[in-house]
């Protein structure tokens, strides 16, 4: 039997309905904030993401989807979306719109990783970004956006770690500082951090291994490097948060697996999660727009997991969907009767679902009890209907145009 591809998975019914959950609370709090929804392609240029993403990380070394589109283009399969919005912001001159543009999105991303809980090859990112905004305001705003998200949505043990990246220069000369450190006690690294000193020092910070942990004890830290500006900038951003009432920790080791983060980044993790912890983060890009040939133009955002959010939200309660009408068959004679109301019901606003697999009429009426329809229509010989108060159980004959009307006003009599 042909099986969903290893690290994908359908959305089922019951699944679906909680994610539409989770599309409302993001289109209400997003939306309060003035951020308006955009949709960008399943797949774009490779470029887009080697350049935007950077060469140097995970995703573009070992996670795109990558394909040739038979015209000699290489096109991938977005592992995230930040960079196709900055794509979108330049291809349509967003930059002469009222500065900052503000967007979100809830879209699927891909990336070609090891399936775990909470780790998929093809799952789903919201995320929100404001381009052409320096103001910490703008820093404050994003991430107390998130925590009130991930507050109404009910996601569980949530911890907010907080930095601030500093400018490419600082960063530059701090990572040459960091590489002449991680040389200097080379013998002591991991084999995978020693192979990385050039091209991704910042690593090393993550690593697991026992040796290069006990390294980075003493390592410099960026924070402590940071230009009078990013400190400044850094410090509006934490008074903002810590007069909002919103928690976190600074975490001077905090790095993003995406190159193109400059000043504030952060990330919320759950307790609730297992080893992929990280429900959603973000941070500031003032480098990505001109990284994509765009003028300079300063920019920050976040993307959570829609399936992370879920698993650490646990049982988030989806309204149970509800039936208005079902239209049942007495008589055989009575389908193009039933088929006719069950179309004017719907037209009328209800729910109105039709008898379609040919039970008998006792096991209509059950399937009708299971779906939780509050009325039921019985379609006799000669379109007489027999109307049924599923809650209160009463049930009288009417004429076939009464019916809608009837169940218009609550069933009272006219
Ligand atoms: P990132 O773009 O890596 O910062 O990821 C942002 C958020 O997307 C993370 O906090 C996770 O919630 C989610 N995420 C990233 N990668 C995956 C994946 N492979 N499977 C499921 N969720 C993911």
């Amino acid at each position: 039997m042909i099986q969903a591809p290893r690290g994908t998975f359908d959305i089922l019914p019951e699944s679906a309905a909680q994610r539409r959950v989770v599309e409302e609370q993001v289109e209400k709090i997003l939306g309060a904030a003035g951020y308006r929804r955009i949709e960008t392609p399943t797949f774009e240029a490779t470029e887009l993401f080697a350049r935007g993403v950077g060469e140097a990380t995970d995703i573009v070394q070992k996670e795109m989807y990558t394909f040739d589109d038979g015209g000699g283009r290489s096109l991938t399969l977005r592992p995230e979306i930040t960079a196709p919005i900055c794509r979108a912001y330049l291809e349509h001159g967003m930059h002469k719109l009222a500065q900052p543009v503000k967007l979100w999105y809830l879209s699927s991303c891909f990336r070609a990783e090891a399936p775990q809980r909470g780790r998929y090859r093809q799952f789903w990112q919201v995320g929100a970004e404001a381009i052409g905004s320096s103001a910490p305001e703008t820093d404050a705003e994003l991430i107390v956006l998130l925590a009130d998200l991930l507050g109404a949505l009910g996601v569980k043990g949530t911890r907010l770690r907080l930095s601030s990246l500093g400018t490419p220069e600082t960063r530059s000369a701090y990572r040459e500082e960091l590489k002449d450190f991680l040389r200097a006690h080379e013998a002591e690294l991991s084999e995978e951090v020693r192979s990385r000193i050039e091209l991704n020092p910042l690593r090393a910070f993550d690593s697991d291994d026992r040796g290069t942990r006990a390294v980075m004890q003493d390592a410099p830290l960026l924070l402590d490097r940071l230009d009078e500006d990013d400190a400044e900038h850094f410090a509006q951003v934490r008074a903002l948060l810590d007069d909002a009432g919103v928690r976190y920790e600074l975490d001077p080791t905090l790095v993003r697996g995406l190159d193109y983060y400059t000043r504030t980044v952060w990330e919320f993790t759950s307790d609730a999660l297992g080893s992929q912890s990280g429900v959603g983060g973000g941070g500031r890009y003032d480098g990505l727009i001109e990284l994509l040939d765009g003028p300079p133009t300063p920019g920050v955002g976040w993307a959570a997991g829609i399936e992370r959010m879920l698993l650490a939200a646990h049982d988030l309660a989806a309204p149970a969907d509800f039936v208005d009408l079902y239209v049942a068959l007495a008589a055989p004679e009575g389908n193009r009767t039933a088929f006719d109301l069950a179309r004017a019901a719907r037209r009328a606003g209800l729910q109105a679902q039709l008898e379609l697999a040919g039970r008998s009429l006792k096991g209509q009426l059950k399937h009708a009890d299971r779906i939780h329809a509050r009325w039921v229509a019985i379609v006799g010989e000669n379109g007489v209907v027999t109307l049924k108060d599923m809650e209160s159980g009463d049930q009288r004959d009417a004429p076939v145009q009464n019916v809608i009307p009837t169940i218009l006003r609550g069933g009272a009599a006219a």
